[in-house]
């Protein structure tokens, strides 16, 4: 059953999570989610458990799971390390009328796919030792030329090819482990890539800090294990070099860990230092680009970046200056026909500013300020060079926040179009 995709409407409803570690927590919070009310059943519970069962949130049975536990229960999970266990709750009544229904709704042949592979489960379970090499076994199996074989009616072809991938997988090493660096774009979640989408749901572990929303990680595998490692206005953050270790004790315990950044990783993202580490430490990984705040807030605020009167080149630059006092170089950002994005301007804008006019830049040089860009609260504050850093502060503009300067700004007033159709919250 590792792939059926059922809807189930649980709010109110009684469901029983049989097993107390870390498996129930992720279960019972998408249980908790859906509105379930969740009882717990297992003979040692987790601190966090026995946190939740003390507030009343949960019901918590501190004992060996039996039998009649089920009756009366919508839904009952095994969550524990005992496969015996496992397979008493897995609901075979339940389990067998959503076959049926599912068999009606989807072709027939994906229902003898489920069934082949059903038959499958004990063997694979002695042949792949490892709960994770058993689950990228299954996800393999379902894509395979096996299904195809079954999809085209050659049942012996596919029971032949199953069987010699299963053999190919006990000959090999146990799976190495890997890091996706990906980027997530700005916010809007649908401006994830396919790639993006794909890996985080086949991540076993999610690593993500503060830029990145929770309509994304809502998008990743659901019982991914979660890791958030900043925040910015605590000193609860990682370091740089903890997160490059965290990547690297993933990918050596067989894990495949999706570090998600916010835009692109390799703009501002310092997904070059975490490569570095990860290259040195000989551990696989994939970048995966993603839609970098300049380009999805133009986007959306209706301001290109270049245009054949306004703009022959654009520059991208941070606005939070380096510890050791390297200064930008102010002339060269100042010529005519050049866009300037600012990533981090919101502390040193009105210095930024001052700056700009000094090296000789006109106070009335169209600039804008997107906040929040691309999301449902996004934010276009439009002014001059002269007039932008006061006009942030009276409308009490907050981070993440990107600063245009240059003529494109003024294209605005004809090419808006994402305020018309999302209302500010
Ligand atoms: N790697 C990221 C940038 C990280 S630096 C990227 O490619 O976009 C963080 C800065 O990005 C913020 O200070 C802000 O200037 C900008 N930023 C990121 N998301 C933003 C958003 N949704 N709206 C406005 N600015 C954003």
């Amino acid at each position: 059953m590792d792939f059926l995709p059922i809807f189930l409407r649980l709010r109110g409803q009684r469901c029983v999570i049989v097993g107390g570690g870390h498996v129930a927590e992720r279960k019972l919070m998408l249980l908790q989610r859906a509105g379930a009310t969740t009882t717990v059943i297992a003979p040692q519970v987790t601190a966090e458990l026995e946190q939740l069962a003390a507030a009343g949130t949960i019901e918590l049975i501190r004992r060996e799971f039996t039998a009649s536990d089920v009756i009366g229960a919508t839904l009952v999970i095994a969550a524990t390390d005992l496969p015996a266990l496992n397979d008493a709750g897995n609901a075979p009544v339940l389990a067998r009328m959503l076959r049926a229904k599912l068999e009606s709704m989807i072709p027939q042949a994906y229902g003898e796919l489920a069934s082949l592979l059903g038959g499958l489960r004990e063997k694979v379970r002695q042949t792949i030792p490892g709960m994770i090499a058993r689950r990228r076994f299954w996800e393999s199996a379902v894509d395979s030329a096996a299904a195809e074989f079954l999809f085209a009616g050659r049942r012996a072809a596919a029971v032949a090819a199953i069987e010699r991938m299963l053999d190919g997988v006990a000959q090999a090493r146990p799976p190495a482990g890997e890091v996706f660096l990906i980027g997530t774009g700005p916010g809007d979640p649908d401006l994830l890539t396919f790639r993006a989408l794909r890996l985080m749901q086949s991540a076993d572990v999610i690593v993500y800090d503060r830029l990145v929303s929770d309509a994304i990680i809502d998008l990743c595998r659901r019982d991914a294990e979660r890791i958030f490692v900043g925040k910015s206005s605590s000193h609860h953050a990682l370091s740089q070099t903890a997160i490059n270790q965290l990547l690297i004790t993933l990918a050596r315990a067989g894990k495949r860990a999706a570090r998600l950044k916010g835009g692109d990783p390799f703009v501002f993202g310092r997904g070059g230092e975490e490569i570095a580490d990860l290259a040195s430490a000989g551990i696989d990984f994939q970048i995966v680009p993603g839609i970098t705040a300049a380009l999805g807030c133009a986007a959306y605020a209706g301001i290109p970046l270049t245009h054949r009167d306004y703009a022959h080149s654009c520059v991208f630059i941070t606005g939070h200056q380096r510890d050791d006092g390297v200064a930008p170089n102010w002339a060269g950002l100042v010529q005519p026909r050049q866009t300037l994005v600012i990533y981090m301007g919101a502390a040193n804008l009105p210095i930024i500013c001052a700056e700009l006019l000094a090296h000789g830049m006109r106070g009335s040089m169209p600039a804008a300020i997107i906040e929040q860009g691309t999301t449902a609260a996004q934010r276009v504050i439009a002014g001059s060079v002269a007039s932008i850093a006061a006009d942030a502060a009276a409308a009490g503009c907050k981070p993440p926040l990107l600063v245009i300067i240059g003529e494109v700004v003024r294209l605005r007033e004809h090419l808006q179009w994402f305020e018309r159709t999302v209302s500010p919250q």
